[in-house]
């Protein structure tokens, strides 16, 4: 099989991309993500229709946020856009006229640094995207595992603080509110309200004001050393770390890939994650360790992972 689409349906945008075997995007298209259900549908098609122009196209494969069913057709639920049991799959495949493919958008970018990433030469894998939230992606015996209801693999719902932190979820004390992109900017606030003679590179690169301060300025403050911004990473690591430890546990991968937005910072984020990992791991001293790594194929994975796994039908 030669080319195939991989979309990502983003929070702002729709990206579209024609990928080849290798993995390599040739093309891609942006387009505003529309507000409502039946606005999305047609934006997906009229992206698939642009990108599509001059190649001849196998296959689409559409990265979606939420519960995706065991057929890889109908997303049940969507946090972000009000799909409720929404026929995807039929909906574009009528209009496009290809064979569509619909998977959980972390599903799809953990198949991604399995097939062309971090994960290559890997047969057990697991994936943890930090980003807003905390999505995951289980890939075991070099099949992409999604349990038999295709739901699997939501591990920033794992209740890690009994009666924590409340979710959006509705539930309290979920993993991503602890080791997320979200969880990350509480931290600064918390600590600069604390000490805000330690965050003055942080505070400077916003509107000097606690309630000012974005993700964007506390990687960048980290990496001028902020004492503030660089802590926040850690007590963001120390959970993601103390995670992936637990699902080491359950799994028994021989590597972890961390991707999302907040991994972009490397080993300033990598290094302290790997030390909490190694403390909370179960018998640590007499065991072989899986490997934690950073993910490689940024903000493309989901898109190249969706065309791979259309192309793999
Ligand atoms: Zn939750």
């Amino acid at each position: 099989m030669g080319l195939t689409i991989g979309v990502d349906i983003g929070g702002t945008k729709i990206a579209a991309g024609v990928v080849d075997e290798e993995g390599s995007i040739l093309e891609t298209v942006k387009v505003p993500t529309p507000p409502t259900p039946e606005g999305v549908v047609d934006a997906i098609v009229e992206a698939v229709r642009q990108v599509s122009t001059g190649h001849t196209i196998e296959a689409v494969g559409i990265g979606a946020a939420g519960y995706v069913d065991d057929k890889r057709a109908t997303v049940l639920f969507a946090p972000n856009i009000n799909w409720r049991h929404e026929a995807l799959k039929d909906k574009v495949e009528q209009r496009v006229g290809l064979p569509v493919v619909v998977e959980n958008d972390a599903n799809a970018a953990a198949w991604g640094e399995y097939r062309f990433g971090a994960g290559q030469g890997h047969s057990d894998v697991i994936c943890i995207t930090l980003g807003t939230g905390l999505g995951g992606g289980i890939i075991i015996g070099n099949k992409l595992r999604r349990g038999r209801f295709g739901v699997a693999a939501e591990f920033g719902h794992i209740r890690v603080v009994p009666d924590g932190l409340l979710c959006g979820c509705g539930s309290q004390g979920c993993w991503e509110q602890y080791a997320s992109g979200r969880a990350l900017v509480r931290y600064a606030k918390q600590r600069a309200n604390a000490t805000p003679e330690n965050a003055e590179a942080l505070l400077a690169l916003g509107d000097g004001t606690v309630d000012g301060i974005e993700g964007r300025h506390i990687s960048a403050a980290a990496r001028q050393g902020d004492p503030v911004a660089v802590d926040s990473f850690r007590e963001l690591a120390r959970w993601a770390g103390a995670g992936l430890a637990d699902l080491a546990s359950l799994f028994d991968p021989s590597a972890f890939i961390v991707g999302g937005g907040v991994s972009d910072e490397g080993e300033l984020v990598l290094d302290p994650i790997r030390k909490s990992f190694r403390r909370w791991l179960i018998g640590g001293e007499w065991r072989p360790h899986a490997q934690v790594l950073a993910a490689q194929l940024g903000g493309k994975a989901g898109l190249v992972g969706a065309a791979d796994l259309a192309r793999q039908g």
